[in-house]
């Protein structure tokens, strides 16, 4: 008799990577409105960790997901600047937005291009939980703007991006 189904092995949560660090690839946003705050943006950069600790046991590339919201500027400058970019004078993203004509102004339509694509970044992953799953979250990233100090003298970078907010 032919059996049919699917891999058991596809049906595993993903696990998160042990803390440390790791070289991420930036794949793409994925925006969403925030759910509070009509005028808040959560862009989820979608990274792929180049280099995991723990394979996933499909073979498939191991995702890293960064909520990225625009409430938290520090966080996307901090992201930006591990790609090796800075962000424009006036806070933009290096990069345009194409919006869907049908949908001008649906945040959740608007494709990012630009050069953040496919650029990678050394980031330190903390192990946190969230609704009882356990799943990854930058702690830190590595700076990668040459000269960043003297450009941006008045930009400290975050150590801590977590912060207390979590155990
Ligand atoms: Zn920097």
């Amino acid at each position: 008799m032919t059996k049919m189904g699917v891999d058991p092995e596809q049906l595993r949560a993903p696990q998160p990577q042990p803390a440390g660090w790791y070289k991420l690839k930036f794949v793409g946003f994925n925006p969403t409105a925030g759910k509070k705050d009509p005028n808040s943006v959560n862009y989820n950069g979608t990274f792929e960790v180049l280099n995991p600790a723990t394979p996933s046991p499909t073979g498939q590339p191991v995702r890293m997901y960064a909520t990225m919201s625009n409430k938290m500027p520090r966080h996307i400058n901090d992201i930006v600047h591990g790609l090796g970019f800075s962000l424009e004078p006036d806070g933009e993203l290096p990069g345009q937005w194409i919006a869907d004509p049908a949908a001008p102004d649906d945040v959740t339509k608007m494709q990012y291009k630009g050069p953040l694509l496919g650029k990678t970044m050394e980031a330190e992953l903390a192990e946190t939980e969230y609704n009882g799953n356990k799943r990854n979250e930058l702690r830190q990233v590595r700076c990668n703007v040459p000269g960043c100090a003297q450009k941006h003298p008045d930009i400290r970078h975050q150590t801590d991006m977590i912060g207390k907010k979590k155990p």
